[in-house]
C-alpha cells in the first residue's frame, strides 16, 4: 500500500483496540452475547479487525446509558452544549488523517478524493451545529390580553440513529450533531459494512461529551437495529438506507407513534440543455455521478438527459475524463476511484451492467481500467459504466443501482425532458445546465426533488437542508431547520394574567 506506513499502522492499531467492542455508558463494552463478525478491506480482502455483533441485550444496556445521561444533558444551557460540540469538532479536526485512513481502509473509499473529504465534513458539521445552541428559541403569541402565551422547544429524549455504509461518518454527523445540540442523547447502530470507522469517531467524541450522551452499537439490521427502534424508551428514529428497510423502520415507528426521519434512495436526473457550457456540465456530471465513490451515493446523477445535439460530444468528453481517472488502492494518494463496498454490492452492480450490455441499441462504455497490482486482484473493483441510448422506462433508468453506472438519455424538447426527469419513483436531487435564466428558474420550480441545482453539482453540506420527496424519504437533514423540526418537540405554554 502506498500510504505512509505510519498512517496505515496507526489505523490498524486503532482497529485492533476497538475490535469486537460497542461503546456505551462512556466506555468500550464487549457484546453481551459474546459474538463478533470480521471486518476486512474491500480492496485487499485482508482483515482489518472484528466488530461486535450486538443483540437485544446490548440494545437494552446502551439505551439504559442514554436514558441515564439524558436529564443532565438536557438541563445544560444550549450554548454550553454547543461549546462542547465545538470542542469535539476541534478534536475531530485534529484527527482527520487517522479518521480518513480508517474510513478508506474499511470502506474502500479513496483517501484523497473521498475519505479525507468526508472526515473534514464530519468535523465541519460538529462545528456548524455547535454554533446553533442559541437558536433553540420559541415564540411569544399575542393570543389574548389576559394571557401570556409562548412556545418552547424541548429535546425529544433518546434518539435512535441507524446508519448506512456509503458515507457513514458524514451521515452520522448530519444526524447526531443536531440531535445532541438540541439536548437529546443518542444510540447509534452502525452499518455492518462500516462499523470500525464510526466507532473510532464515537470513541473520540466520547472523550469530550459526558458519558452516555453518545452510544454506538454494531450488529445486523434485524437483530440489533430492530430491537433498538422497538425499545419503548426511544423517542425518535433517524435512518439513512434503502427504501425497503426505510419502510420497515417507518412501520416500527408508526407502531410506537414516534417520529422518523428517513433518507432513502434516488435516481437523480441531470439535464444538459442545448445552450449548456459543455465543459462545466461534463465536470459536473463526473462529480455528480460520484465516480470517485464508485457511484455509491443516494444523489448520484444516474440519469443524464442530454440534448440530442450535444449527446455525442458530451459522452466523448465525459469518457475522456473518466478514462483518465485512476482506479486502485484506496490508501494510495494517486488513486481517484476506490472500491465497491462488498461482494454482494459488486454482484448487484454487475447484474445491472449485464442487463445493459444485452439491450439492443444501447451502447455500453466501460471506462477507466481495473487495477493491476496483485494485492488488489480480489478487491471489489468495477469499471465505471455509461449506457447511451437507454429509455427512461427501462429498468436501468428506474431502479437505483448504487454503483458507478449511469444512463445517458438523449432528448429534443424542454417539456419532454422535464416530464421524463419527474417520471421516477424517487425525488432526491436534480440538476439543470443552461445559460437561459428563465428556463433555469422554471426548471427549479418544476423539478420534483428536494435538492435542485443549476449549473453546478455540489454535495450536501452543513447549512443546506437536504432530503427527498416521493420514495426518497421524509424530513430534512444538515440545516438549522433540520435540528429544530426533527430533534425538538414544541410545547405551548399559556399563563393567565388574571
Ligand atoms: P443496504 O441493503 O444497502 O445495506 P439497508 O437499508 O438494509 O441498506 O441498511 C441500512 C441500515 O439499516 C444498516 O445499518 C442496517 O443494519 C439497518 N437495517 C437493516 N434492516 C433493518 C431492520 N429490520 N431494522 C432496523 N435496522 C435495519
Amino acid at each position: 500500500m502506498n500510504q505512509p506506513h505510519s498512517a496505515l499502522d496507526t489505523a490498524l492499531k486503532h482497529a485492533m483496540r476497538l475490535s469486537g467492542q460497542h461503546l456505551y455508558a462512556g466506555r468500550l463494552q464487549a457484546p453481551l452475547g459474546g459474538k463478533t463478525f470480521p471486518v476486512s478491506s474491500p480492496a485487499t480482502r485482508q482483515p482489518v479487525g472484528m466488530a461486535a455483533d450486538g443483540d437485544e441485550r446490548d440494545v437494552t444496556a446502551a439505551v439504559d446509558a442514554a436514558v441515564a445521561a439524558k436529564s443532565d444533558w438536557a438541563a445544560m444551557s444550549p450554548r454550553a452544549r454547543g461549546q462542547i460540540l465545538q470542542k469535539a469538532a476541534a478534536s475531530l479536526a485534529e484527527h482527520t488523517e487517522e479518521i480518513a485512513t480508517m474510513l478508506a481502509l474499511e470502506t474502500g473509499k479513496a483517501i484523497r478524493t473521498e475519505s479525507r473529504v468526508e472526515a473534514n465534513v464530519l468535523a465541519d458539521c460538529f462545528e456548524f451545529y455547535g454554533g446553533l445552541g442559541s437558536e433553540l428559541k420559541g415564540e411569544t403569541i399575542p393570543f389574548a390580553p389576559n394571557m401570556l402565551v409562548f412556545t418552547q422547544r424541548e429535546p425529544i429524549g433518546v434518539v435512535a440513529v441507524i446508519l448506512p455504509w456509503n458515507a457513514p461518518l458524514m451521515l452520522m454527523a448530519f444526524k447526531i450533531a443536531p440531535a445532541l445540540v438540541a439536548g437529546n442523547t443518542v444510540v447509534i447502530k452502525s452499518a455492518e459494512e462500516a462499523p470500525l470507522s464510526t466507532l473510532f469517531v464515537v470513541d473520540l467524541l466520547n472523550r469530550t461529551l459526558p458519558p452516555g450522551t453518545i452510544n454506538i452499537l454494531s450488529g445486523f439490521g434485524p437483530t440489533c437495529g430492530g430491537p433498538l427502534i422497538a425499545d419503548p424508551r426511544i423517542g425518535k428514529v433517524t435512518f439513512t438506507g434503502s427504501v425497503e428497510t426505510g419502510k420497515i423502520i417507518a412501520r416500527a415507528a408508526a407502531d410506537r407513534l414516534i417520529p422518523a426521519t428517513l433518507e432513502l434512495g434516488g435516481k437523480s436526473p441531470m439535464i444538459v440543455m442545448e445552450d449548456a457550457d459543455l465543459e462545466r456540465a461534463v465536470a459536473g456530471a463526473v462529480a455528480g455521478m460520484r465516480f470517485t465513490r464508485q457511484g455509491q451515493s443516494c444523489t448520484a446523477a444516474s440519469r443524464m438527459f442530454v440534448h440530442r445535439s450535444l449527446c455525442e460530444e458530451f459522452v466523448a468528453r465525459m469518457s475522456n475524463v473518466v478514462n483518465a481517472m485512476v482506479m486502485g488502492d484506496p490508501l494510495d494518494e494517486r488513486t481517484d476511484i476506490g472500491t465497491i463496498i462488498s461482494a454482494a454490492q459488486l454482484d448487484r452492480v454487475r447484474s445491472y451492467v449485464d442487463i445493459g450490455r444485452q439491450m439492443p441499441g444501447v451502447q455500453t462504455l466501460q471506462l477507466s481500467s481495473m487495477p493491476e497490482a496483485s494485492e488488489l486482484k480480489d478487491g471489489f473493483f468495477v469499471q465505471p459504466t455509461v449506457f447511451v441510448g437507454v429509455s427512461n422506462d427501462d429498468r436501468l433508468a428506474r431502479e437505483e443501482i448504487f454503483g458507478p453506472v449511469t444512463c445517458v438519455i438523449p432528448f429534443d424538447d424542454y417539456e419532454e425532458v422535464i416530464s421524463m426527469a419527474n417520471d421516477s419513483d424517487y425525488g432526491l436531487a436534480a440538476t439543470i445546465w443552461t445559460k437561459d435564466l428563465r428556463r433555469a428558474l422554471d426548471a427549479t420550480q418544476r423539478l420534483q426533488a428536494g435538492f435542485v441545482q443549476v449549473n453546478q453539482n455540489i454535495v450536501a453540506q452543513p447549512g443546506l437542508s437536504y432530503g427527498g420527496i416521493k420514495l426518497s424519504g421524509l424530513g430534512k437533514e444538515a440545516s438549522m431547520e433540520a435540528m429544530l423540526d426533527h430533534f425538538t418537540q414544541k410545547k405551548t405554554v399559556l399563563i393567565s394574567r388574571e
